[in-house]
């Protein structure tokens, strides 16, 4: 860790930690989003051991343990090392920003086995010689055209699997966020196209005359087709892409012969104990492997329904196994204590609201708890949001944590009285439909 490393607004890794409010934050970034059994217990001991025993999974899929000091780091890096966790350069951690399709590899209705495309693009870019360029919130998605897509998650160049028109063979659709045209090239070549977008991305980001960080700020400054022909692609070759969005199914699953349990977390936010009870499940009915989604939530390939009852019976006390819970239409960033930009305790705010969020969406988020505008825990647009500024709340409707608020500074008790009316002006609005 350099002293570089801690500046505010980075995007953290294991190497590169973030100060947050509660010490460090260690952002591990399993490949694939696939972890081990094993290695989900080292998780949870070096969350123990190293940090407050708390461990978030991110937006994409990876894993953030919590409350790291300055001294416990340095052990922590070696532990995670020594069970092959973390890369061994910040500039190879950074760059190595690629989520896969949460059931690559053992979903039968997809077309491809994506690992072997995650692991060639992250060789190449561990070598690309302007590695260091690449902003470091690029990403990549990568899908295989299963059961879940990833392609609405806002990754900066994506690559789907599909079947090729003329030979039926599997193919790659490949798409840049802030466009909705793709090219569809061979298995074969499609990490080197996606590199070669890289290079175009680079390239035209000097000539914009400010910092670009991701690609859909490029395509807004010179439009998606200059994009594309840089990378070599004549408007000709463009054709539409239709993005396909597959929420995940809590409980147990099946798609095609494969089967699987699904657990939500409530807020993203597992205890040390939530990792290692996943990780015996996974080994005593499973395939060993917990699969990260970048929905907040857990797969575990191979758990048939009757799996181990007992514990099973006992996972709703501590995950969501139920697509009808509350807490899945709220979102929450960790807040104060935890966050020194946080002034309100956003998760347990978000806890004893979430009932009162029921009428606000009947899928999706309807309630975003925020401790300030960054909005963390959520970049897009929500029902109401509620944003912490000096132990209070204002509130956004229909928008984002750093929109324009309607109303300012209600404490958490006027925050409850204004929800429980919008629910009764809901429920009106319902019966009145019914009559
Ligand atoms: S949104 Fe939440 S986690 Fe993000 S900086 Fe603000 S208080 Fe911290």
């Amino acid at each position: 860790m350099n002293g570089n490393s801690l500046r505010k607004g980075w995007c953290p890794g294991a190497l590169r930690p973030m100060e947050t409010g509660d010490g460090l934050l260690v952002r591990v970034r399993p490949s694939g989003g696939i972890v081990s059994s094993a290695a989900a217990r080292v998780l949870a001991d070096c969350a123990d051991s190293y940090g407050n025993g708390l461990l978030d999974l991110s937006n994409r899929a990876n894993i953030q343990i919590r409350g790291v000091s300055g001294d416990s780091f340095p052990m922590l890096i070696e532990r995670l090392q020594s069970a092959g966790l973390v890369d061994d350069s910040e500039v190879t951690e950074s760059v190595r920003n690629i989520m896969m399709a949460p059931l690559g590899g053992v979903d039968p209705t997809a077309l491809i086995d994506p690992r072997g495309l995650v692991s060639e693009l992250e060789h190449r870019l561990k070598n690309f010689v302007h590695a260091f360029d690449i902003p470091s919130k690029f990403g990549f998605s990568i899908d295989d055209s299963g059961v879940f897509s990833l392609w609405s998650q806002g990754a900066d160049i994506r690559l789907e699997a599909v079947s090729d028109g003329g030979t039926g063979e599997p193919a790659i659709a490949l798409g840049i966020n802030g466009s909705e045209r793709i090219v569809v090239v061979p298995l074969e070549t499609a990490v080197e196209v996606a590199i070669r977008f890289v290079d175009a991305f680079l390239l035209l980001s000097l000539k914009c005359g400010e910092p670009i960080r991701r690609m859909a700020q490029l395509v807004g400054h010179l439009g998606d087709e200059a994009i594309f022909e840089e990378a070599g692609f004549a408007l000709e070759r463009l054709r539409p892409h239709v993005a396909r969005t597959t929420p995940v199914k809590l409980g147990f699953q099946a798609c095609g012969g494969t089967k699987y349990l699904a657990l939500g977390v409530p807020f993203g936010r597992l205890t040390s104990r939530m990792m290692r009870i996943l990780a015996g499940l996974a080994d005593m009915n499973g395939s060993g492997e917990l699969r990260m989604t970048p929905w907040r939530s857990v797969l575990l390939p191979g758990i048939a329904a009757g799996a181990n009852d007992r514990v099973l019976a006992q996972l709703g006390e501590e995950f969501i196994v139920d697509a009808d819970d509350p807490l899945l239409r709220v979102a929450s960033c960790p807040g104060s204590p935890a966050c020194k930009n946080g002034s309100t305790r956003t998760q347990e705010d978000a806890r004893a609201l979430a009932l009162l969020a029921k009428n606000l969406t009947m899928s999706g988020t309807g309630l975003h708890v925020s401790g300030c505008r960054k909005g963390c825990a959520r970049a897009a647009s929500s029902d109401v949001t509620l944003v912490g500024r000096d132990g209070r709340y204002d509130v956004v409707l229909s928008g984002r944590a750093g929109d324009d608020p309607s109303q300012y500074g209600l404490t958490f008790e006027q925050v409850r009285e204004y929800l429980g009316n919008v629910n009764a002006a809901m429920d009106g609005a319902c019966e009145k439909v019914a009559l």
